[in-house]
């Protein structure tokens, strides 16, 4: 037997950064166990799953890694190591066979999680990997041990390297609560404070329109904060508005609104047209319709977006209400709860963790996933970074045993 079957790694956390590390890191010979509170692994994969489990995306890499935003430079050479090919491949090993969709974002054939979570789970456990599910991590013994809540009790582990891969803050009943971040805090860790991401924000619609149209789609709509222009989809909601075009302007609204207490999001209902175009349109006698059916066969309108401008006050004629269908203002008050978004910001802040992903303050303990301080659009972004630094902590605990 090597030396390096006997290391024994702890992997908290059975979502695709854990368990790609416990991949790599059993490949490697080590003993390895994964641990996670929930009955089952990879809830929250499962949940990504349903809506066709977007893996990564197709455009250049340069334009990819600058996704990250204020992470984008730290991320870099991890996803470097690890970039969307090399994730296209793995997921094709796994049987999955993936497809690149309109918009460049690539999906499995499948359009689910579940057969690449069964094939993936075949194969940890073909390498030895022990699962421990029901297993509740609350943090480090006064000992220094590992100390979890299990199904019989409480139950400790002495690791030779841990790697943490715990989650965000959003959608708790999956698993992931961020609650860990209290132990880590405790050890002198940076954690920079969870916020929702690519989420949902509140508007004050009036009941009519709130009844009348939560549920229905703006399709083929741009949105404009702040200088950034994102074209594509949203929804009208109960509370307000969400879906993808808002949840790519989500960190800038997000923080608007933390500083100025609102955030007047622009909506253009008709990008495919000028103003100077829907304004000649518009021109035209409306010979005794409707102004619902005028709006609808002038400019293309659906009932959902006449309505919207309604919302804005006393409705304009002519080219003021061509700039108004160009530029509808909607005053945004409040995020979503956090636990409703798809991600979340906020974690173990990038400068706690060295460039193997090693917590500063605790060695021997690596942190990856969604559970570092990190936000991106959705796109297959997040699962993306997820699997990349999955891989960059497993690099990391191999380099920290090679070298003790
Ligand atoms: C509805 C929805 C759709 C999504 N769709 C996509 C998509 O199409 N593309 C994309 O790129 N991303 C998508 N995402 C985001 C993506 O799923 C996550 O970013 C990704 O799962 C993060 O991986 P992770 O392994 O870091 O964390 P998680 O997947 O959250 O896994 C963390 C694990 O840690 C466990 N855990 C947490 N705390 C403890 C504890 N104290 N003790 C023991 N175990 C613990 C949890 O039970 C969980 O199993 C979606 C998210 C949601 C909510």
């Amino acid at each position: 037997m090597s030396n390096e079957r006997q290391h024994q790694v702890a992997v908290i956390g059975a979502g695709p950064t854990g368990l790609m590390a416990a991949e790599i890191l059993s490949a490697a010979g080590m003993a390895v166990t994964v641990y996670d509170r929930m009955p089952s692994p990879g809830r929250k994969l499962l949940m990504a799953g349903r809506g066709g489990l977007n893996l990564t995306h197709s455009e250049p890499f340069d334009k990819f890694a600058g996704r990250y935003g204020a992470a984008s430079d730290r991320l870099r050479p991890i996803l470097e190591a690890f970039p969307p090919a090399a994730l296209v491949a793995w997921a094709e090993g796994l049987g999955e066979h993936t497809f690149i969709g309109s918009s460049g974002r690539i999906f499995p054939k499948a359009m689910k999680a579940s057969p690449l979570l069964r094939a993936w789970l075949r194969r940890l456990g073909g390498q030895g990997v022990e699962l421990r599910t029901r297993h509740d991590w609350l943090g480090w013994d006064d000992e220094g041990a590992l100390a979890f809540h299990g199904p019989d009790g409480p139950v400790t582990a002495e690791p030779d390297a841990t790697v943490l891969a715990l989650g965000g803050a959003s959608w708790g009943k999956l698993g992931s609560d961020g609650r860990w971040s209290g132990s880590l805090a405790a050890r002198g860790v940076g954690i920079a404070p969870f916020q929702p991401s690519n989420c949902g924000f509140v508007a004050d619609w009036s009941s009519l329109f709130r009844a009348r149209f939560g549920g229905t789609p703006l399709k083929g709509i741009a949105l404009r904060f702040e200088g950034q222009s994102v074209r594509g989809d949203a929804v009208v909601t109960h509370y307000g508005i969400e879906g993808g075009a808002v949840y790519a302007l989500s960190p800038a609204l997000r923080d608007a609104i933390a500083r100025d207490g609102k955030a007047v999001l622009e909506i253009d209902l008709r990008p495919d047209m000028t103003r100077s175009r829907l304004t000649d349109r518009l021109s035209r006698p409306a010979k005794g319709q409707s102004l619902s059916t005028f709006l609808r066969k002038a400019a293309h309108l659906p009932p959902v977006a006449v309505n919207l401008l309604r919302e804005a006050g006393d409705l304009p004629s002519g080219g003021a209400l061509a700039a108004l269908i160009k530029s509808v203002p909607v005053t945004l008050t409040a995020t979503q709860p956090i636990d409703r978004a798809i991600s979340t910001a906020g974690g173990v802040s990038l400068d706690a963790v060295d460039d193997d992903l090693m917590i500063r303050a605790l060695p021997g303990v690596f942190a990856a996933g969604e559970m570092l301080d990190w936000e991106a659009p959705t796109g297959g972004y997040l699962l993306q970074a997820s699997f990349a630094t999955g891989v960059a902590a497993a690099r990391g605990v191999r380099a920290w045993l090679g070298e003790r």
